[in-house]
């Protein structure tokens, strides 16, 4: 008899985004006339880049001739690649890397939900509250966790709320913690950390031999001189942080699929005896093992990106969801909303009105409105109350959501 592995049991019976796809679902088979925009899920609209479309086409001829085929890569990613990610979103910034500390990969979704592996069973890991599920139910896989308790949250879990007290920023845990998931500009608030406040994160994890799980998916989305695009650009964070970036949001890559994970070689994990084993070498270890490297055309698209002409239309792309943000933002503080985020990053993170719960909020925009956003309560206990709305939608439909919800709701 085959035994399941009994931490799948502690989740959630629905991903949250299936569960709004099922009211989506139910509401358009009551309502077939209803003229659905949706700014819920986090998926992009724009096509990708000229730059990158070219440079694939011409790597895929190239792995159709005999001369310049190509088989298997190199699992940590082509150096090609590796160089120019080091050369342009790094060096400029004052962060010098080694070629063997970026790991391409397939998803930031992947690596921040694989990266756990590495790290003993025991570890208590912190986590903002909201928070970007995966790096909550990949430890409840794991078995790192207790079972869940009727707020929704695990046993053995640190939770840190961001609240409007707090400006949406997580406080630093009372009690020492391991493992710290930390995610900047933020999915779902939009709120990013200054290098005085990440500084903070730093030395804490020094003094406590924690490691910092850093998730800058939406670096690229950062208009605010000041900000920090990378950990790295706080002293000491080669120490102990581990940073995850992606080609998602910042190239259109969704549906593609690329992205890299920094691993300094100074960040160490320690066994029982005390002695430090670097995370680099477990995660190449690790990487070897289970992954065969994201396809050449892909890696090559990807290192056009970072072509004088990628640079611009992915500029252009960017601008064009950050416009999208501000029409959201400065439309719904028009309309009396209190709002967070959309400034550095392409979320917008609403405090219901009247303290509605976040699923009656939704269930009366998709109604009143027909608009779908994202529940607040779906990233934690700390998000009921409170509403995501994404800029990666249309211009057009994100303006005439705006009006919707300005004269309807
Ligand atoms: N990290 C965060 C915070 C995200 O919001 C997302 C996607 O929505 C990802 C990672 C996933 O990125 P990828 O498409 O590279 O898997």
């Amino acid at each position: 008899m085959a035994l399941v592995n009994e931490n799948y049991l502690k989740l959630p019976g629905s991903y949250l985004f299936s569960e709004i796809a099922r009211r989506v679902n139910k509401f358009k088979k009551d309502n077939p006339d209803a003229d659905i925009i949706r700014l819920g899920i986090g998926d992009v609209t724009r096509p990708l880049p000229p730059a990158v479309v070219e440079a694939m086409k011409k790597a895929v001829e190239e792995m159709g001739r005999q001369e310049t085929f190509r088989g298997y890569g190199p699992e940590q990613g082509y150096e090609f690649l590796i160089e120019k990610i080091i050369e342009n979103d790094f060096r400029p910034r004052g962060v010098e890397l080694a070629i063997d500390e970026v790991f391409v990969s397939d998803g930031a979704k992947n690596d921040t939900a694989n990266f756990q592996e590495l790290f003993g069973i025991g570890n208590i890991l912190a986590v903002s509250d909201p928070v970007y599920p995966v790096y909550v139910d990949s430890n409840v896989m794991a078995g790192r966790t207790g079972p869940v308790n009727a707020k929704g949250q695990f046993e053995k879990i640190v939770y840190l709320p961001c609240t409007e007290e707090n400006g949406m920023k997580p406080p630093l845990p009372r009690t020492r913690v391991d493992m710290i998931y930390l995610c900047f500009p933020n999915n779902p608030t939009g709120m990013t950390l200054s290098k005085e406040e990440l500084k903070k994160w730093v030395d804490y994890a020094r003094e406590n031999r924690s490691v910092i799980l850093f998730d800058a998916a939406y670096e690229a989305y950062i208009q605010e001189e000041g900000v920090p695009h990378s950990i790295f650009e706080v002293e000491g964070a080669r120490e102990v942080a581990v940073e995850f970036r992606s080609f998602s949001k910042t190239a259109g890559f969704t549906g593609t699929r690329c992205a890299y994970t920094i691993v300094p070689r100074e960040v160490m994990v320690y066994d029982s005896t005390g002695k430090a084993h670097s995370l680099n070498s477990l995660w190449l270890r690790r990487q070897t093992t289970k992954f065969n490297g994201v396809s050449y055309p892909v890696q090559a698209g990807a290192a056009a990106v970072f072509s004088e002409e990628g640079k611009k239309q992915v500029k252009e792309m960017i601008n064009y969801y950050m416009e999208n943000a501000r029409i959201i933002r400065e439309g719904l503080e028009k309309a009396g909303y209190k709002v967070f985020g959309g400034v550095n990053a392409p979320y917008i993170w609403l405090k219901t009105p009247g303290n509605m719960g976040s699923w009656d909020f939704f269930d009366k925009l998709m109604k009143d409105a027909n608009v779908v956003g994202t529940p607040g309560a779906g990233f934690g206990a700390n998000g009921e109350g409170y509403f995501r709305l994404t800029a990666f939608g249309t211009r057009e439909n994100t303006e005439r959501a705006v009006e919707r919800i300005r004269t309807r709701m």
